[in-house]
């Protein structure tokens, strides 16, 4: 590990968020919110029944319009501030803490909860607000076509260019509370590390890839990473 980075890409999942009230999807029972996966994150299951996969998002709204952010997300903003580095968050996240964290530099792989796709135009529409299949869209005006703007299985991340470049150039990678067994975010660690990208895994326990990373930081990360960051800030100060 180095004392001075310059490029720094954090990977967070739902474990950051899990500290602000948001169960993750891999919690104990395995369902997300009481919903088995293939009937609300599958792109069939939106075909073959889009009201109901829409009310499922519909209803996650409030909540996540509501949650507040940890000292995870505000650890990640105070190094953004204070560290003389490039620093972005890739997040596999569908809720919007970061941004409520005051973080910058912000790509959502996954998608956003306040946002809808036009599957005619591809505009992005940016709402709290209820969509469905009556909804029309503001800039082709053809109804039905707004899906959640949200990656389901089946479907590619988005910002795959930038991510890959990302990975690519960063000097220090940061994984924070995702389990690693979500592809492509999954394997994100083993290209940063081929590039040569020191590797540093945060979460409650060490994951299947534990071979790629350098360094593992067990524990809750709103505890984890405020230290994390405080070390990295001595370390330049140190050096
Ligand atoms: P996951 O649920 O598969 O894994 C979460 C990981 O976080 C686990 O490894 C767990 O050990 C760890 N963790 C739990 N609490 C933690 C804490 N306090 N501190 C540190 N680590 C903690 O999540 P994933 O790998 O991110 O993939 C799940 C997918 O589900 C994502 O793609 C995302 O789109 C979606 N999802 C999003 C949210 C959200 O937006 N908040 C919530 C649930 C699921």
């Amino acid at each position: 590990m180095k004392n001075q980075y310059r490029k720094i890409l954090f990977l967070t999942g739902a474990g950051i968020s899990a500290e602000s009230g948001l169960a993750t999807f891999r919690s104990e029972n395995g369902l997300w919110n009481n919903h088995r996966v293939e009937d609300v994150a599958t792109i069939d299951a939106y075909y073959k029944n889009p009201d109901y996969v829409h009310d499922f998002y519909n209803n996650m709204k409030p909540e996540l319009w509501n949650a507040k952010p940890n000292p995870a997300h505000l650890a990640i903003t105070r190094l953004q501030k204070e560290y003389p580095a490039e620093i972005n968050i890739v997040t596999q996240n569908v809720d919007t803490l970061h941004e409520k964290a005051g973080s910058k530099n912000i790509y959502h792989i996954h998608g956003q909860i306040n946002q809808a796709v036009c599957m005619n135009c591809r505009h992005v529409l940016e709402t709290w607000g209820d969509v469905s299949s009556e909804t029309i869209c503001e800039n082709c005006q053809v109804q039905g076509m707004m899906k959640p703007n949200i990656v389901f299985f089946g479907e590619n991340l988005l910002y795959m260019d930038k991510v890959e470049d990302l990975l690519r150039t960063s000097d220090l990678f940061v994984s924070v509370g995702t389990s690693g067994v979500v592809f492509p975010a999954a394997s994100f660690v083993q290209t940063a590390k081929y590039y040569g990208a020191d590797t540093v895994e945060l979460n409650l326990e060490a994951t299947s890839n534990n071979f790629y990373f350098d360094k593992h930081i067990m524990g809750k990360a709103g505890t984890t990473l405020p230290k994390f960051v405080e070390e990295l800030l001595s370390d330049i100060k140190n050096s």
